[in-house]
């Protein structure tokens, strides 16, 4: 079988990245072998490539946490050959062969189909970033997310933060953008942020609660900035907490919880169940503005990767980044 080109991790020590060409042998075990059209490159990408994280479990492997692409073989009834399908989390670029590589396998339950009115760039152009946005939006409606006040973004200017404001925005919610960059000030507002805050503020010193504030926020960053956003959340507002780019640590009083009944909602995008999986890709091709899409969005080849992969790191990557594996 001929060989394709793929991004591989291939060993720890030392922490070895090598753009190769692969052979369909090399693929993890599954039902289904896609040809990838794009990736994305998404902060747990960044921690994977440079090695700065622990995200990949065995050697060598491609790393990648999402992709979108075509069928070329399936030996699931689910799936034909030129079916379109994307396909985030579920451990793939972690324990599994990810998407910087021009195939993959995969179990054919991992797949969702191609949702209507996307096109397999958008996909990922959302990817796994835009598609955690969308379940930390869900999240707070979940719990009645309050109109009538104004929802934060935190690491508004990232990845995940971008569509959280996009999906907000349009939605009709009075978004504030959380940012430590005033450069990306223009770029938030543009996205339908109706006030922008430096992250310097939510950061600083906190008292135990502050005046009420936000009917709910999304919480990109975790850390300072987390223990930063409880104490101004209004009564009975909730926070969707989905990242940690600023920290793992949370230091905080229960006040929020005890005195104000402030919602802390966990969302965890990797092993989210199949239908709530298919009903936010259904939201995202409905309630995500795609000039907007198209605006937070640079697209790389491959050989782009390693260089950015280290800026996203430094928080310097504004939107989304789409990895095209044919470029
Ligand atoms: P990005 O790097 O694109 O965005 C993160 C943003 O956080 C940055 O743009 C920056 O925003 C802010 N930031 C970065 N470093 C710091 C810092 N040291 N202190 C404070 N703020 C910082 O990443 P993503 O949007 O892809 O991911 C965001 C987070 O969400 C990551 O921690 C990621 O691992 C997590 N995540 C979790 C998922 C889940 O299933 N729970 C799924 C996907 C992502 P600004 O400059 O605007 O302040």
């Amino acid at each position: 079988m001929s060989t394709f080109k793929a991004l591989v991790v291939e060993s720890s020590e030392p922490y070895t990245v090598r753009i190769r060409p692969v052979s369909p042998d090399e693929l993890s075990p599954g039902d289904v072998r896609v040809q990838v059209a794009y990736s994305s490159l998404n902060y747990k990408d960044g921690l994977a490539i440079t090695g700065a994280g622990k995200v990949i479990r065995s050697f060598p492997l491609a790393p990648g946490i999402d992709f979108a692409g075509t069928v070329l073989e399936s030996a699931s009834p689910e799936y034909q050959p030129g079916d379109k399908v994307l396909l985030t989390g579920w451990g793939v670029g972690e324990r599994h062969w990810g998407g910087l590589s021009q195939q993959a396998r995969v179990k054919s339950e991992w797949l969702v189909p191609l949702p209507k009115g996307l096109s397999l760039q958008q996909t990922m152009s959302i990817g796994t970033a835009g598609f955690t946005a969308m379940l930390c939006v869900m999240a707070l409606e979940d719990h009645h997310l309050d109109r009538a006040r104004e929802t934060l973004v935190t690491g508004a200017a990232g990845g995940v933060g971008s569509v959280a404001v996009a999906i907000l925005a349009q939605l009709g919610y009075k978004v504030v953008a959380a940012t430590g960059r005033s450069q990306e000030s223009a770029y938030l507002k543009s996205l339908g942020a109706s006030e922008i805050l430096d992250r310097a503020v939510l950061a600083g010193p906190a008292k135990p609660l502050e005046t009420e504030r936000f009917g709910g926020a999304v919480d990109t960053v975790g850390g300072a900035v987390l223990a930063g956003v409880l104490p101004r959340v209004a009564y009975n507002g909730s926070v969707a907490a989905c990242g940690n780019a600023g920290g793992i640590k949370l230091e905080t009083t229960v006040f929020p919880f005890i005195l104000r009944g402030v919602n802390l909602l966990g969302v965890e995008s990797v092993m989210c169940p199949k239908p709530r999986r298919v009903r936010a890709w259904e939201r995202l091709a409905q309630d995500l503005p795609l000039e907007h899409l198209n605006h937070m969005t640079q697209i790389v080849p491959l050989e782009s990767v390693p260089a950015l992969a280290q800026k996203i790191l430094e928080g310097q990557v504004r939107g989304r980044v789409v990895v095209d594996l044919n470029a």
